[in-house]
């Protein structure tokens, strides 16, 4: 049999990291298994959802490199579909009207809060006559459906991730709404756990992969998929996504959304590893660097933890910098010119594009870090505070008149790589001057800071018209 997956996302919000990540570990199973990954965009929710949030997420997973199989299903032209199901229900007697008003909901909770008991409804319509039932809606009272949860019932089921999961009927907060309110004898919209067996079924998806957050849900499901007779899939429920202080990764946290890393300056390559090892721990993974073509061939769901995973900005920044150290030089100079662009700044030529390149990815940590680094390479850097004091304080101006006297005394004008070991070590011997103070002094110079890539390295890539004197004069005002 053909084993699908699915990502179910509710395009309410942008394409978060946790949904992100319970697509990859989705996407990874799918390739391990040779199945399929699908997507249902579940877009019920008519007041959040939006078109856009679902061309984010589309785009994201794309950007990741996710790609799916067959054209998304879209849950809001199912409603019909879904309805029927319910009214299946009802026909046999596995659901029913309630009549409960929302003031008598509130009066419910305000009680069992007062005994301390969690919120749980009381299933005080489950048998109605056919009299009381008429009455109720003479008097233009609207009803949900709810599904009978017998409160003797054990669910059972064996988690991929987590082993033998047990749930009793009795915890999951009485009969289970499966529709929203509506008039008369009509059906209102049918709420998630209904929509997603019966979507689930018709997509024949056999492996459901998803966060930990709905284990409880599951648990309501697998009732409803008994009820209808339906093939149950495969559980399996991932560890939630955590901040440094151990609580669920939130938009308080500042970036979750995938377009925010994208902008930041991570590759989707190094966002896509480092989210399969948040909770993933590989038996025979050789590195931690791998590509998820890679990944998907070691990739088991009984390797993922059960504890949460700790997000880490250091692992992340370590991983993105590896990716753009290893980058072939070409690609990774196309990637940099898009922000010269930006900046309306213009290589003098490819070569030197991609010199420049490779100057400067040993130091970079996000994409974007080339604009700071290669910012002297286009425009005199204004001099910086730190340049500045090491300048006033540390013989700086005395090193950079001798190497200008220099320049000007040899004629030479420009310091190359060739040669710029030899002036400086006969300035120091005649001048009795440490190296590293002349170094640093021309560091200020050029990069107008104490930091910067490899000096001599980047000589010959500065620009002539900004001349190696003009640069060390502005230095001595
Ligand atoms: N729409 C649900 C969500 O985004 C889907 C959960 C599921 O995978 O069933 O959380």
């Amino acid at each position: 049999m053909e084993k699908r997956l699915r990502l179910a996302p509710s395009p309410t919000g942008l394409f978060h990291i946790g949904t992100a990540r319970t697509a990859l570990f989705n996407w990874l199973y799918a390739q391990k298994i040779g199945g399929k990954f699908l997507i249902r965009i579940e877009d019920t929710d008519f007041h959040r959802s939006k078109s856009e949030y679902t061309k984010n997420i589309l785009d994201g997973l794309q950007w990741l490199g996710l790609t799916w199989d067959d054209e998304p299903v879209k849950q809001s032209e199912r409603i019909s579909i879904h309805k029927k199901y319910i009214k299946k229900l009802l026909e046999c007697g596995a659901a029913y009207r309630c009549f409960t008003t929302e003031n008598e909901i509130h009066e419910l909770r305000e009680e069992q809060k007062k005994k301390g008991l969690p919120p749980k409804h009381d299933n005080r319509h489950r048998n109605l006559s056919k009299d009381e039932i008429e009455t109720f809606i003479s008097q233009g009272r609207t009803s949900v459906i709810r599904f009978k949860i017998d409160e003797k019932k054990q669910i059972r089921w064996v988690d991929q991730i987590r082993g033998e999961i047990q749930w009793q009927g009795k915890d999951l907060g009485g009969d289970l709404v499966l529709s929203r309110r509506a008039k008369g004898f009509e059906i209102g919209d049918p709420l998630y756990n209904l929509a997603v067996v019966v979507d689930d079924n018709f997509m024949n998806i056999t492996h459901v992969v998803r966060g930990e957050d709905h284990i409880s849900n599951t648990a309501k499901q697998i009732l409803i998929y008994e009820a209808l007779d339906f093939k149950l899939p495969k559980f399996s429920h991932a560890p939630l996504i955590l901040n440094s202080e151990g609580k669920k990764l939130s938009k308080r946290d500042c970036v979750t959304s995938i377009d925010e890393f994208r902008d930041m300056g991570y590759l989707p390559e190094s966002l896509s590893n480092y989210m399969a090892f948040l909770g993933w721990s590989p038996k025979s993974a050789k590195s931690e660097l791998l590509s998820i073509q890679e990944i998907s061939e070691v990739f088991e769901l009984s390797d993922i933890n059960k504890a949460g995973a700790k997000f880490s900005w250091e692992k992340l920044n370590w991983i993105n910098s590896q990716y753009i150290k290893n980058m072939e030089s070409i690609k990774l100079s196309k990637i940099i010119g898009k922000y010269w662009d930006d900046m309306g700044w213009k290589p003098p030529s490819q070569e030197w594009a991609i010199k420049l390149a490779i100057l400067l990815r040993d130091s970079m940590i996000l994409l974007k870090d080339a604009i700071d680094q290669s910012k002297p390479f286009f425009l005199l850097p204004p001099i910086q505070k730190e340049g500045k004091d090491f300048l006033e304080n540390k013989d700086g101006k005395v090193s950079l008149k001798l190497i200008l006297n220099y320049l000007i005394e040899k004629n030479t004008g420009k310091l190359q790589k060739e040669n710029a070991h030899a002036i400086i070590n006969e300035i120091s011997k005649i001048h009795n001057i440490k190296k590293g103070i002349l170094m640093k002094s021309l560091r200020v110079a050029f990069f107008g800071c104490l930091s910067g890539p490899d000096l001599v390295q980047s000589w010959e890539l500065f620009s002539e018209s900004k001349s190696d004197i003009l640069r060390i004069k502005r230095c001595l005002n």
